[in-house]
């Protein structure tokens, strides 16, 4: 079962502040990301919520304490972890296709490769039929499954997401969660474990096995509810 399987991401105790300790951002954070669970997070604005993903994607240095992720110290932004960002940029003179294999770039992997994993994210994701397409032509979800299909490009096995639907209208966001659960329950993406920021209860409570609630200034777990 989940519980005993062997973690993905062990975050330990982190910290993070700003200004030598005079802003604390973070206190003692800790989370276990285990094979096969999606984990949320919910928290006011400001709480760190956005802070602690990028410091499990390796982007930010906790002040104090360890992430590990498969057992190893995160340092830069390991292979098996991807991150899709609460408002990213998608370059607007390069197709869909350019968009999505930038996920690759600095990734030590060829031309070739680029492309066809570029496309296998494309077709699994719902963006089939638009690899020549400019950003400027994509509705809100379709711009949203762009950054998605960066993040899985990498072939993850640690999804991070933040606010991923938030941008998005009720109607949308619904289709776009219902094809992105149908990928992970069928096994269809070689992602095990997923960690999504949310603003949305109902959200949390539709897609995750455990939500953690933040408290803010500074953030710290405040409270789990597994749902079983
Ligand atoms: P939201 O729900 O609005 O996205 P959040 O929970 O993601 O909020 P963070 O973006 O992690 O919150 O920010 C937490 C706090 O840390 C904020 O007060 C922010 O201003 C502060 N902060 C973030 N990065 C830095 C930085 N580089 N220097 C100083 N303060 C920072
Ligand atoms: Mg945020």
């Amino acid at each position: 079962t989940i519980a005993n399987a062997a973690p993905l991401v062990e975050v330990k105790g982190i910290s993070q502040s700003y200004d030598n300790g005079q802003f604390v951002v973070l206190d003692n954070v800790a989370l276990t990301l285990r094979p096969g669970e999606i984990v949320g997070l919910l928290g006011r604005s400001g709480s760190g919520k956005s802070t602690l993903l990028r410091s499990i994607a390796g982007l930010i240095r906790p002040t104090s304490g360890s992430i590990t992720f498969e057992g190893n110290p995160v340092s830069g932004t390991p292979d098996g972890i991807s991150m899709v960002f609460q408002s990213f940029a998608l370059f607007p003179w390069l197709t869909v296709l350019q968009n999505v294999e930038l996920g690759l770039e600095a990734r030590g992997i060829d031309a070739a490769e680029r492309r066809k994993r570029a496309l296998e994210a494309i077709d699994l994701i719902g963006l089939d039929g638009f690899e020549s397409a400019y950003p400027k032509e994509l509705s809100g979800g379709m711009r949203q499954r762009v950054g998605l299909a960066r993040a899985l490009v990498v072939h993850p096995k640690v999804l991070l997401m933040d606010e991923p639907f938030s941008a998005l209208d009720v109607l949308t966001a619904e289709t776009l969660r219902t094809d992105l659960l149908d990928l992970w329950s069928e096994g269809r993406m070689p992602i095990e474990s997923i960690l999504m920021v949310t603003h949305n209860i109902e959200e949390a409570v539709l897609m995750c096995d455990r939500v953690l609630i933040f408290s803010s200034n500074p953030g710290r777990v405040a409270a789990e509810i597994r749902i079983d």
